[in-house]
């Protein structure tokens, strides 16, 4: 991802690509540091950029980062690399760290930094496979309990287990995994939230130990809007053989089928598909944003 042309902003410049670099005693490289976004640009619109530039100021200052760039700034240099690079459909990707001012476990002195990139980023997952819906293993670790991690921070630190699960289960021939709270409940994916579907409802994980995804409040919006019934509770693996369909929501992974998870299986259906269409006709500026 380092070696092509274009631009990256950069504490408030933009920089050639591949000089977008900073020092290796970088506190985020050793200490996780780090707190990132991650959104689409559809038409040349980052949909729901604020709520997303507001999550990064949040998770930031979860992580005692205050930082010194308002919403209305980072959503302008969110704009501004887009142009940049002169793309219209991408995928935004903002980063802050606490830099290389100083190194040890506390690091005060280290000061926030923020980067944003954006490139041409085509489906989450395979699209012929999603369209029967991706396998999803079950990851063999969990999410972090409330006490142990400030788990409703999109922080770097939090995705080691992420990225571990996933590579496990495409190691075992899965496209990704689905990871159970610490207190073995049906949690999320790697990098997206879960809903399931049983006789014309809508189940959602309570978000209360991980993420709540901004796809996921806008798909619950978009089922609102059809007068589905949306029902957040505790779900724990046994009652997934109950359900019918099952999709994930991201803003990389929009709204993608699920076929399997661990034993259990589904089958993409009406409300999956519909859900789906709302939510890429929203995007696309077809639906009066909610
Ligand atoms: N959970 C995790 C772990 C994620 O990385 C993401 C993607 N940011 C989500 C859920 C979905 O969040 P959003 O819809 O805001 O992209």
């Amino acid at each position: 991802y380092d070696d092509r042309d274009g631009f990256i902003w950069m504490d408030g410049e933009l920089k050639p690509w591949r000089d977008a670099n900073v020092h290796i005693l970088t506190h985020a490289m050793h200490y996780a540091s780090s707190v990132f976004e991650g959104q689409r640009a559809y038409n040349g619109k980052i949909f729901k950029l604020t709520e997303h530039s507001e999550r990064l100021r949040k998770s930031a200052e979860i992580l005692g980062m205050e930082l010194p760039w308002s919403v209305e700034e980072i959503n302008a240099a969110c704009e501004q690399v887009l142009k940049a690079n002169d793309l219209t459909d991408a995928y935004v990707r903002p980063v802050a760290w606490r830099g290389s001012e100083q190194m040890g476990v506390a690091a005060q002195g280290a000061k926030p930094h923020m980067a944003i990139a954006a490139w041409k980023w085509g489906k989450y997952f395979d699209a012929e496979k999603a369209e029967k819906g991706i396998r999803l293993d079950i990851a063999p670790y969990r999410r972090p309990a409330p006490h142990t991690a400030p788990v409703h921070a999109k922080a770097a630190g939090l995705y080691m287990i992420c990225t571990m699960s996933k590579h496990h289960a495409e190691a075992r021939g899965y496209d990704d995994a689905m990871m159970l709270d610490w207190e073995g409940r049906v949690a999320e994916a790697t990098g997206a939230n879960a809903f399931f579907v049983r006789e014309g409802k809508l189940y959602t994980p309570i978000a209360d130990i991980f993420l709540n995804g901004i796809t996921r409040r806008t798909v619950i919006d978009l089922a609102k809007k059809r007068d589905i019934e949306v029902i957040e509770k505790r779900i724990w693996p046994e009652e997934l053989a109950t359900f019918e369909e099952m999709f994930l929501t991201g803003s990389a992974a929009e709204v993608t089928f699920v076929s399997e998870a661990g034993p259990w299986n589904f089958t993409p259906g009406n409300m999956s598909r519909q859900l789906r269409q709302d939510y890429d006709d929203l995007v696309n500026g077809r639906l009066v944003n909610s």
